[in-house]
């Protein structure tokens, strides 16, 4: 067994640990110190022992931890066990689908940890993220064990998410292992959806919503609205139940990578504009136009608390829209990924949309981030993704 640090926690940060937040805030560790990304041993002010962890030099967030039932060696073996234990679950959840999510971080017991898997077979990419310290030293190992297990053709770091400059880690996309293509095609539900991995958003596609698009088509009908379409994972679930399909996105990248999947599946019903949601909503709001299914899936509008005040009214303006333009009878499927704004804030930001429009709304559906990315049960910040489906009665 290797000689790990000791660092000593407040009764504070003792008792998230044992509430089960993996967590400790550097204004909770009263004794210690380590290198970046060494794996310590967390102990109570009075030296009982706690947890393992990971150690970051930089980040407020000065400890996650990997539980006590670990047995530090110097391989780290601990890494393939739990990947695999990861994978498994997966595997039992039989998802209709060729790309989810394997490694969810501290839900899968790998605090700062992200894979996400896409494609079949032999056709089978990983894309990793390291977004602490502990396992941003630990990649090689990372890889070794992925490869081990899965045999991918390619593995792919998005390292690039600004979270890592918390930890003092660069920005870099970097091919870790074989080859990944420029466009990698997925299969989700009955749709092929081509992305690239190396450019795309997150690590290519919004895996989260994987289960909502299915949920929504359910909902299709008549005219459809898919408003923020990205690759247009919820524009081509409607297309089949719908008779027309609007899709909006402003990113020229983004409305073209949509455009291509509309023409992989050989929907002729779905039309890709390249727009700003805001303007497109208040032009056909004023155009009196009406839409019998409605999509809201916007970017996460609070970033942080700072700009909740904003984000707030900017879910209150599309919602708001999107409920005068849905025809009576109709049905919003209306989403926010900013773990700012919970659900109850969502919800009550859609009655007061709905009171606005004038709209009777029953709520349908309340629907959260796919199942392979579980939130963890005292940890509110892992429940980011709001879904809900309501319909306009009258
Ligand atoms: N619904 C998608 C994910 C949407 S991500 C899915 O399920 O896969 C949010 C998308 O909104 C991004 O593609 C971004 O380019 C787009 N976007 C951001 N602001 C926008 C705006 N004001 N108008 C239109 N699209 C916008």
């Amino acid at each position: 067994m290797s000689s790990s640090a000791v660092v000593s926690v407040s009764r504070r940060g003792a008792d998230r640990l044992r509430a089960g937040h993996p967590w400790v805030y550097r204004s909770d560790v009263t004794s210690g110190d380590a290198e970046p990304g060494d794996l310590v041993e967390v102990r109570s002010e009075r030296g009982r022992p706690l947890a393992w962890a990971l150690w970051s030099s930089t980040s407020q967030i000065a400890i996650r931890s990997l539980g006590h039932d670990l047995e530090p060696d110097g391989d780290d073996r601990w890494i393939g066990a739990r990947v695999a234990a990861a994978a498994a679950c997966r595997d039992a959840m039989a998802i209709d689908a060729s790309a989810w999510r394997l490694v969810h971080a501290e839900a899968d017991r790998l605090p700062g940890l992200v894979v996400d898997r896409y494609g079949d077979g032999r056709d089978t990419y990983l894309v990793v993220q390291t977004l602490c310290q502990g396992m941003d030293r630990r990649l090689e190992t990372i890889t070794r064990a992925l490869e081990g297990r899965f045999a991918p053709r390619g593995i792919l770091a998005r390292n690039d998410p600004k979270a890592r400059r918390l930890e003092g880690l660069d920005e870099t996309v970097e091919l870790l292992s074989g080859e990944v293509p420029e466009v990698v095609e997925v299969r989700e539900g009955s749709m092929t959806i081509g992305t690239s991995l190396w450019e795309g958003q997150k690590t290519g596609l919004f895996l989260d919503q994987r289960e909502n698009h299915v949920a929504a088509a359910g909902y299709a009908r008549g005219r459809a609205l898919d408003a923020f379409t990205y690759h247009g994972g919820f524009a081509l679930a409607l297309a089949g139940r719908a008779s027309s399909v609007l899709a909006l996105d402003s990113s020229s990248a983004a409305a073209a990578a949509t455009r291509a999947n509309v023409e992989r599946n050989r929907l002729a019903n779905v039309e890709v504009r390249e727009a700003n949601v805001f303007d497109e909503l208040r032009e056909r709001e004023v155009a009196r136009e009406r839409f019998d299914t409605i999509v809201l899936d916007p970017p996460a509008f609070a970033k942080n608390r700072a700009s909740l005040d904003r984000a707030v009214a900017g879910y209150k303006e599309i919602n708001l829209r999107a409920l005068k333009l849905l025809a009576p009878g109709g049905h919003l499927v209306t989403c926010s990924c900013s773990y700012h704004v919970d659900e109850a804030s969502l919800l009550g930001i859609v009655a007061e949309a709905a009171r606005d429009a004038g709209a009777t709304v029953a709520l349908v559906e309340k629907r959260m981030q796919s199942r392979d990315h579980p939130v963890m049960l005292g940890v509110p910040e892992t429940y980011y993704l709001k879904c809900l489906v309501l319909r306009r009665v009258i």
